[in-house]
C-alpha cells in the first residue's frame, strides 16, 4: 500500500473545493457538484491557479488572484463577428447577453449576443471569463498517489471511464 501524499505535487490527484468569484460574484462553486478533482501538473485546470497550489497539505485553505493572461486570457477582438438577421434561425429571438451554443463542424462552439442591430447581430465568441481576473478560494478535500495510467494519459480516471 503507498501512503496518501503528503502535500500538492506533480502527478498527485487533487481533491479540490473552491468559489470563483468575478468583479465581487460568484460565478462557479464546488458547493452543489462537490469538490473536483485533477491531476497535478497536467494543465488540467488553468495554469495560474494550478502554479499556487503546490505544497498545500489536506485542509490547507488559500485565496489565488488569476490574472486574464494566466486564467481564461485577454479579450480578443477579433473574436467578435456580425451575422445577418436573416441567417438566424426563425424560432430565436435574439437578446442582448443571450449565449448560444453554434456547431462548427464537430464542435460546439460558444457566442453571447453584444450587439443588436436591424440587419445584423454581433456575436462575441471569446470565452466568458476571458479578461476577468479571477478570485480563488480553494480548500484541499483530498489528494492521492496518481495511478500509472493517470500519469500516462495527464488526467483523472476517478469515474471509471477510459479515454
Ligand atoms: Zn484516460
Amino acid at each position: 500500500m503507498s501512503e496518501k501524499p503528503a502535500k500538492v505535487a506533480d502527478n498527485v490527484v487533487v481533491s479540490m473545493e473552491y468559489t470563483l468569484t468575478v468583479e465581487g460574484d460568484v460565478v462557479d462553486s464546488s458547493k452543489e457538484a462537490g469538490p473536483i478533482e485533477f491531476l497535478q501538473g497536467h494543465a488540467n485546470i488553468i495554469p495560474g491557479l494550478e502554479s499556487e497550489l503546490y505544497g498545500l497539505k489536506v485542509g490547507d485553505s488559500k485565496e489565488v488572484t488569476v490574472e486574464p493572461a494566466n486564467g481564461y486570457g485577454e479579450l480578443d477582438d477579433e473574436a467578435f463577428q456580425e451575422v445577418a438577421r436573416s441567417e438566424f434561425p426563425d424560432e430565436i429571438t435574439p437578446e442582448i447577453g443571450m449565449e448560444l451554443q453554434m456547431r462548427q463542424g464537430e464542435q460546439i462552439i460558444e457566442a453571447t449576443v453584444v450587439e443588436l442591430g436591424d440587419e445584423m447581430i454581433k456575436l462575441d465568441f471569446n470565452h466568458p471569463l476571458a479578461g476577468k481576473t479571477l478570485n480563488f478560494s480553494v480548500k484541499v478535500a483530498d489528494l492521492r498517489e496518481a495511478t500509472q495510467e493517470e500519469k500516462d494519459h495527464g488526467h483523472v480516471h476517478s469515474h471509471g471511464h477510459h479515454h
